[in-house]
Parts: structure tokens; C-alpha cells; sequence
């Protein structure tokens, strides 16, 4: 059986405000203009998935606007030597992203 008591704690959620194209270093709206759609993104992985412990240091994320995916992946893959792993994923800019959770015990 547990025993129990009630306290209050504090939660911060860390929230994505804003995202930004890694490439072109524009800000991705989080809302098309004049649309009122959520506006697409690509979120890019890449790495080697080779045993060893450097496989986890060559992942990288990027945010990726649409104007700037077809030129990053043309040069991703001139450049591929050593890497065998891309993983492209649609994403929708938001503000109603949330992290990692923290709490603060009052
Ligand atoms: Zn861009």
C-alpha cells in the first residue's frame, strides 16, 4: 500500500517560441500569411548508424524550411562519404510545442 500526501509543485515546460531554417536562418512563421495553416517544415536527421561510440555524436538535427530541402539534400548526399543515414520528417511550425519538463518543489 502507498502512503501518500499531497504537495504543490511548480512546472516549467520549455516551449518552442519560435523555429528557425538552419539553412537560409530565416524564421519559419508559425502560421502561413494569410492562411491561417500551420506552415510546413522539414525536421532532418542525419548521421552514420555504424556500431561505436561516435555513432550518437553524428546525429544532427536541422530545421528545415521548404524553400531551402531540395538544396540541402542535393548537397547532403554529394558530400555523403562516411554517412548512411537521413530521416526527413514533415513538421508543422507551433506554439504549442513543449520540452523536457522541469519541476520546482515549493
Ligand atoms: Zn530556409
Amino acid at each position: 500500500m502507498y502512503i501518500t500526501e499531497k504537495k504543490k509543485v511548480t512546472k516549467y515546460l520549455e516551449r518552442i517560441i519560435k523555429t528557425k531554417c538552419d539553412v537560409c536562418k530565416r524564421e519559419i512563421p508559425n502560421f502561413e500569411p494569410c492562411k491561417r495553416e500551420k506552415s510546413r517544415f522539414f525536421r532532418v536527421i542525419t548521421g552514420h548508424h555504424d556500431w561505436g561510440n561516435d555513432s550518437c555524436d553524428s546525429i544532427k538535427e536541422y530545421e528545415i524550411c521548404p524553400d531551402c530541402i531540395q538544396d540541402f539534400v542535393e548537397k547532403y548526399i554529394k558530400k555523403v562519404d562516411g554517412t548512411d543515414y537521413i530521416d526527413i520528417e514533415t513538421d508543422y511550425a507551433s506554439e504549442e510545442k513543449y520540452f523536457d519538463e522541469e519541476y520546482e518543489e515549493e
